[in-house]
């Protein structure tokens, strides 16, 4: 029980009135989708990226050097989807949404990664993935700053990596990449943990299911090609990490596609206590 005092109890300074002003100011500036926010959103992701960057490691792959710029920026787009969600206004405890891990490793650009897979017959397939990022359960955050340095030119498709990776966490954090993050108690007024995550389902799936149709449709019969990424027709998992990607950075257009799933995320991101 060595931390049974609570942080800021003698006017401690809080860690996001560590990062440099003009390099905060220059991060919202650099990306519309954070420009956007309200000044008291902006002041509280401050304090939640002064927490991220003591708690987290940055690791350069292939001779990449991260500075604090690149860091802050990373920092301000995983910490985003944290805004408003519980328990409120902690950035200390919102961070253990993300205390799986302490590693991010970031590429200059995206990664060819060699996979192998046995198939029925045991005949082992070699093929190569390229991948733009990746996040395990437990394991380090992978990223390209190639990509990250793009999110405001790319929020116009509704793409962001960052908050990708960090959506697949906020996921992963009861230990399943399903396409369901852990709920709040008593959320859209369910009374289990079961009734939430039946409710979320109810949402979530035939908004998944439709959108798999879609991009089917335009690959097979040359349909239209739907607006989202078609990497979400890969499994709920996707399709909630990519979902969350529309909703941060181009929440406009995404309510249109999505009107059912727009409410739903808005229950459990985006509960103003501002
Ligand atoms: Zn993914």
């Amino acid at each position: 029980m060595w931390n049974w005092l609570p942080h800021g109890l003698f006017s401690r300074r809080q860690r996001g009135d560590d990062i440099d002003e003009a390099l905060w100011t220059a991060t919202l500036k650099a990306y519309g989708f954070l420009a956007s926010l309200t000044p008291a959103e902006q002041h509280f992701l401050r304090q939640l990226c002064g927490e991220f960057l003591a708690e987290k490691q940055f690791h350069g792959a292939q001779g990449l050097v991260i500075t604090d710029a690149m860091a802050l920026s990373v920092a301000a787009q995983a910490c985003l989807p944290l805004l408003h969600l519980e328990p409120k206004a902690q950035p200390a405890k919102l961070l253990r949404w993300y205390d799986d891990f302490v590693g991010i490793v970031m590429h200059p650009d995206e990664v060819v990664a060699a996979r192998e897979v046995a198939d029925d017959f045991g005949i082992v397939h070699n093929y190569d993935e390229v991948l733009s990022g990746e996040s395990m359960d437990q394991g380090p955050v992978m990223l390209n700053w190639h990509d990250v340095a793009r999110s405001d030119a790319t929020a116009a498709e509704g793409y962001n990596l960052v908050i990708h990776e960090f959506a697949h966490k906020l996921d992963l954090r009861d230990g399943q990449g399903n396409g369901c993050p852990p709920l709040p108690h008593g959320f859209l007024g369910t009374t289990s943990a079961a009734a939430a995550r039946a409710a979320w389902l109810a949402v979530l799936q035939p908004a998944y299911d439709g959108f798999r149709e879609q991009v089917i449709k335009a690959e097979r019969f040359s349909g239209t090609a739907p607006w989202m990424d078609a990497y979400a027709a890969e499994s709920t998992a996707e399709f909630f990490a990519v979902a969350c990607e529309a909703y941060f950075v181009q929440r406009e257009r995404f309510t249109q596609e999505f009107p059912p799933l727009r409410k739903l995320f808005d229950a459990f991101f985006d509960r103003p206590i501002f």
